[in-house]
């Protein structure tokens, strides 16, 4: 028997049926060429890594353990010195102590912001969770009440950048811009490095004084470069998502001009201490590996993408980005119309996983969101998103966002079980269904 009926029967028995499997078949051959472009950034960004390893003599010394203040620790500071080298940066932070990517990205704002100060988001409303952070919904402990204003320019209806809105934005007291990669949960498109790059140039055109400021989070690796390559003063990102790994059980970094960095580093432990304090208790062998392995899961997470985009494009669904759009970051965004399908989409996903498949997730009020959000993750890390996961705020237009995979033969199984579901669910008219199928 040839190991495709091998697999074939493997996939029967874990609950895919043949009209599923032949479908995602034939979408999976489609996209070979685009795979084998994934492929290639990879193995630049593989050698990157590799190179940024070397380049700092990474030694087993570097995997022990500290403990207590941990002064001295030579893991943590040299993992710092090739994350530097890695974004070609003059510093970064990298440290279990960022317990998230809002955590990261609180520091970096609330570090180098002080009264009187404005920041700028030139792209629009930030993630949820930086509602927050900023003031723009009203919370405890959030920028404004410290006393820095916000001001947001959003993109044009088109996606792209209302320079002259930008303009009339910027003001003395203009001294951040928050610039977030990747769409997060919208159904905007996310950006490139490039057009990141020219956002960058044009705002320190009018100010070179601006520090401009990367929400990295789910773009590490995704392109050859980083916004650091062009021209960004700060990138900032979870450690749960691509550039952990998968291995990394918590942490954030924020890279960037030393100043800046400097500045996160008083505010993330005391003024004083900075960089100098903060045990790494064991933690330094997963964020190393992971990092090392970062650039293929990156991969895997994209190919999985960009087949979910396929797949439910031909079903007849609304996809964000489109499957043959190039893609800037690892989140896919699929518009079902109807609670029903992000939930069953949900399920799907949770029935694809290594871990807690037999649960079945259901919509819940998580802190920072202000809309109900159901989450599928059966992960080794919690919360992990470079892991398979989806999730989406159940408020129309009641889109799902899909992301993760630290393997693509993983990511593969949970959109053919995300069909299983929404076929059971019947989101999928079965008859139309069956002839979409046949015709493909
Ligand atoms: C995930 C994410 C964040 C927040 O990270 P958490 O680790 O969930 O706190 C911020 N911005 C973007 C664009 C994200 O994708």
């Amino acid at each position: 028997m040839s190991n495709t009926n091998n697999v074939t029967q493997l996939y029967r028995q874990m609950g895919i049926c043949q009209q599923v499997l032949d479908f995602c078949q034939k979408v999976e051959e489609e996209l070979n060429p685009r795979f084998m472009a994934i492929d290639q950034t990879a193995e630049y960004n593989q050698m990157k890594v590799i190179k940024a390893m070397q380049d700092n003599r990474v030694s087993d010394i570097h995997f022990a353990a500290t403990t207590g203040y941990g002064y001295n620790d030579l893991g943590r500071d040299t993992l710092e010195e090739v994350y530097a080298s890695l974004f070609h940066t003059e510093a970064a932070l990298v440290r279990p102590n960022l317990i998230s990517g809002t955590h990261a990205l609180h520091v970096a704002l609330s570090a180098n912001l002080r009264p009187g100060d404005e920041l700028l988001s030139p792209v629009g409303k930030p993630y949820d969770t930086l509602e927050e952070v900023i003031g723009i919904r009203e919370s405890v402990g959030s920028l404004r009440e410290y006393g820095v204003s916000y001001r947001q320019v959003d993109l044009l209806p088109d996606g792209s950048f209302n320079y002259e809105g930008i303009r009339a934005a910027i003001g003395p007291n203009t001294r951040m811009a928050t610039i977030q990669r990747s769409k997060g949960y919208m159904t905007r498109p996310t950006l490139s490095v490039g057009q990141i790059g020219e956002l960058i140039a044009f705002i320190k055109g009018i100010n070179p004084e601006i520090i401009c400021m990367v929400d990295n989070c789910y773009g590490e690796f995704v392109e050859p470069i980083e916004p650091t390559d062009l021209g960004a003063d700060l990138i900032v990102g979870s450690l749960i998502k691509n550039p952990g790994g998968g291995l990394a059980p918590i942490g954030g970094y924020i890279a960037g001009k030393k100043e800046w960095v400097d500045r996160a580093s008083y505010r993330l432990s005391a003024p004083g201490l900075g960089k100098e304090v903060g045990a790494s208790l064991g933690l330094n062998t997963a964020f190393y590996q992971g990092l090392f392995l970062a650039p293929t899961v990156v991969a895997s997470a994209l190919k999985g993408a960009i087949f979910a985009a396929a797949v439910y494009e031909q079903l007849g669904f609304s996809v964000t980005p489109p499957a043959r759009e190039e893609r800037h970051d690892i989140i896919q965004a699929i518009t079902f119309g109807d609670p029903k399908g992000v939930i069953a989409f949900c399920q799907g996903i949770q029935a694809a996983a290594p871990v807690d498949s037999f649960v079945i997730p259901e919509p819940w009020d998580m802190p920072g969101y202000d809309a109900p959000v159901i989450m599928a993750a059966g992960a080794f890390v919690q919360g992990s998103s470079i892991e398979l996961s989806a999730d989406g705020p159940i408020k129309p237009p009641y889109t799902v966002f899909f992301q993760g995979g630290l393997t693509w033969y993983h990511a593969k199984l949970g959109i053919m079980m995300s069909l299983e579901k929404l076929l059971a669910s019947g989101m999928i008219d079965v008859n139309r269904d069956k002839e979409n199928l046949k015709e493909l």
